[in-house]
């Protein structure tokens, strides 16, 4: 274990003796804070963004959260949201005025894309989707009006890597802002501020809590623009969360270093597997050698984690409804970084009018949990068998 990180994990920011000396510290579950005299509560006023006066703006346990995930991202500042879409979209938001440009990885986050296309949109913010894999792809697309660079690495389904520190380099030329959704990664993996980057987004709901029984967002970055994001977007649309949720992340934070790693090491032995495996194409899971960019998720990622792609080999759909029907350990569902593994087939995302993504209705997304390896294999090998 490393020493420093069980500190942060576990102790930063518990002043045990501000809690009854509870070993855990306690949910401050008050929505409102009183003071004695017109001057103390003056005084609290003029801060109301580090000083419990309201919940909204500040609160005891969601303090103790912000500086435990601004010690993970290497950050400053960490504000805390009610979910992963509130993060990203308040940091968005708080770096675009109408008439401005934002360059955006293709194929991010679906509710990400949502906030470009259709929300901004309305509020005349263009937006411009870059493959990325070439991060020249993030300056060919620059406008002289463009004042944010959006990036997920490794992004959705199919993992392709951006190069976080070219890209940072690029968008810094130019004063620009860039985003980091870190989520796949979590902050143990993968440490974007370290690269250059200026802003860290995590959907909190999957590694960070780990425990499916929370929805949250965290966004990190300097002091500055902390402040900025919170006197704006994050004070008035108010998406923060609970003082229980942020409690529930804080014990989920206690494990994330035995989770993640447990995760990453099942996760290299299923996808070495099934890339060997007949009845599968291929995997996309960046920690393999055969990944086109596994030069790059080393250099710029310390693990890959649990989550990754398969391309079955199989005939239609219904061979495909077969191994995931067939599967007993994997819940079909969306989201992950819990304990229990999951499958998410794009055959699922088929609608009255055919199919939401032109990926193909061979992939499958599967999260690896923290169940023993070798009966998740056991179990993918049975339902192949099936296809
Ligand atoms: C889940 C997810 C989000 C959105 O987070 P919520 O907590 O569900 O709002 C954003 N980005 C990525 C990569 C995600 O997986």
């Amino acid at each position: 274990m490393n020493d420093d990180l069980s500190h942060l994990l576990n102790h930063l920011g518990e002043e045990r003796e501000l809690g009854y000396h509870a070993v855990v510290p306690p949910v401050v579950q008050s929505g409102n804070f009183a003071y004695t005299t017109v001057a103390a509560m003056r005084a609290i006023v003029q801060q109301e963004m580090e000083k419990p006066l309201y919940t909204r703006g500040a609160n005891p346990t969601v303090a103790i959260l912000r500086k435990k995930i601004a010690a993970l991202e290497h950050a400053e500042d960490a504000l805390i949201f009610s979910s992963g879409s509130a993060a990203i979209a308040a940091a968005v938001m708080s770096f675009v005025k109408a008439g401005d440009h934002i360059v955006c990885v293709n194929k991010p986050y679906s509710w990400t894309k949502k906030l470009l296309v259709e929300l901004l949109a309305r509020f005349n913010v263009d937006h411009t989707f870059v493959m990325g894999i070439d991060p020249e792809d993030y300056r060919r697309a620059t406008r002289p009006n463009t004042t944010l660079f959006i990036t997920e690495s490794p992004n959705s389904l199919t993992f392709e890597l951006q190069d976080l520190r070219a890209v940072g380099a690029i968008a810094r030329e130019r004063g620009i802002i860039t985003l980091c959704d870190n989520s796949f990664n979590s902050p143990l993996f993968q440490n974007p501020i370290d690269l250059g980057i200026d802003l860290v987004a995590h959907s909190a709901t999957k590694y960070l809590n780990g425990h499916s029984d929370v929805v949250a967002g965290v966004l990190a970055g300097s002091k500055a623009h902390m402040r900025q994001v919170m006197s704006k977007e994050f004070m008035t649309l108010g998406a923060v969360p609970s003082p229980h949720d942020a409690w529930l992340l804080m014990r989920g934070l206690r494990t994330l270093e035995l989770r993640m790693h447990r995760s990453a090491d099942s996760a290299a032995l299923v996808a070495n597997h099934l890339e060997a495996h007949p009845r599968i194409k291929r995997v996309y899971w960046p920690g393999l050698a055969s990944h086109p960019q596994h030069a790059l998720a080393r250099q710029q990622m310390k693990r890959v984690a649990g989550l990754m792609t398969i391309e079955l080999d199989a005939p239609d759909e219904a061979g495909v409804e077969r191994f995931c029907d067939g599967l007993q350990r994997f819940l079909i569902a969306v989201s992950w970084g819990g304990y229990e593994s999951l499958q998410w087939p794009v055959c699922a995302l088929k609608g009255p009018s055919g199919y939401y993504t032109d990926l193909p209705f061979t992939l499958v997304r599967l999260y690896i949990g923290l169940e023993d390896p070798q009966l998740l294999i056991a179990d993918l090998d049975q339902a192949l068998a099936r296809i």
